[in-house]
């Protein structure tokens, strides 16, 4: 079942995002070569802990996995498409780094992501980064009162596939609200004109997975937590939490870095 949120709970959902946005930030600034993954996960706890924001991804035990997760933040690196586990790792030259963080307030959840490359980066690397913030843009500017699910879906698939990248499709985006992973799905794929139709007062987490290497399988890590591509090439994710409104799409966890 879809809840549809009040303008007054949208606005409180963009307090709880603007807490993931300033941790995200802090992250990307913490990060740079010899930074230990646990470090970053300190930064991100660091912000929500100032906040007054509780961590949805510490503890959290969807029906896949083995553990809860013990972070705030997924680090996924070089060939980790999401859910990576922070660990001891210290960065490398060249590293592309994606970082997914939640953030609940007030009860409210907001969960955002972004790839970045530490350090010297490799061209091939920025193009993929570069296609997951215009797969996501895509995405977003497909969220609009009187279009459906599937046009989202259509429109992020579109740009990945255009570039030549594959799309990890057995996960994706979602309904959030008080919890974060609420109804409905939202494929990073889909035909346009299907699905679910877009209301006021929908909040999505739009979240395009790119394989560099252009397949689209994954594996998981012993961990039972990082998947990881099939063919070792690098992968990207971008996510924000955005609201449908009459006025068009409303970014819930935009950051001032832009
Ligand atoms: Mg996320
Ligand atoms: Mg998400």
């Amino acid at each position: 079942m879809v809840e549809l949120k009040t303008d007054t709970s949208i606005d409180a959902m963009h307090e709880a995002g603007q807490v993931v946005g300033r941790a995200l930030t802090a992250v990307r600034h913490a990060a740079g070569v010899g930074v230990s993954l646990l470090e970053l996960d300190a930064v991100a706890r660091e912000v929500l802990r100032e906040a007054g924001a509780r961590s949805p991804f510490l503890g959290y035990r969807p029906s896949f996995a083995p553990t809860p997760f013990p972070a705030v933040i997924c680090a996924s690196v070089n060939d980790a498409i999401v859910h990576g586990v922070p660990d001891g790792y210290r960065l490398r030259d060249g590293d592309l780094l994606s970082v997914d963080c939640g953030a609940e307030l007030d009860g409210w959840a907001g969960d955002s992501a972004v790839s970045f490359v530490v350090g010297t980066p490799r061209t091939a690397d920025l193009r993929l980064v570069e296609t997951a913030e215009r797969a996501l843009a895509a995405g977003i500017a497909a969220a609009v009162v009187g279009n459906r699910i599937g046009d989202i879906a259509h429109a992020i698939g579109s740009v990945c596939r255009a570039a030549g990248y594959g799309i990890m499709d057995d996960f994706g985006g979602h309904g959030i609200g008080r919890r974060m992973h609420e109804d409905p799905p939202v494929p990073n794929e889909g035909r346009p004109g299907r699905g679910m139709p877009l209301r006021h007062g929908m909040v999505l987490a739009i979240e395009p997975m790119l394989i560099g290497g252009g397949t689209d399988g994954y594996r998981t890590d012993p961990d039972g937590w990082t998947l990881r591509t099939t063919d070792g090439s690098r992968a990207a994710h971008a996510e924000h939490t955005v609201a449908i409104t009459r006025a068009g799409p409303r970014i819930l966890t935009a950051r001032q870095e832009g």
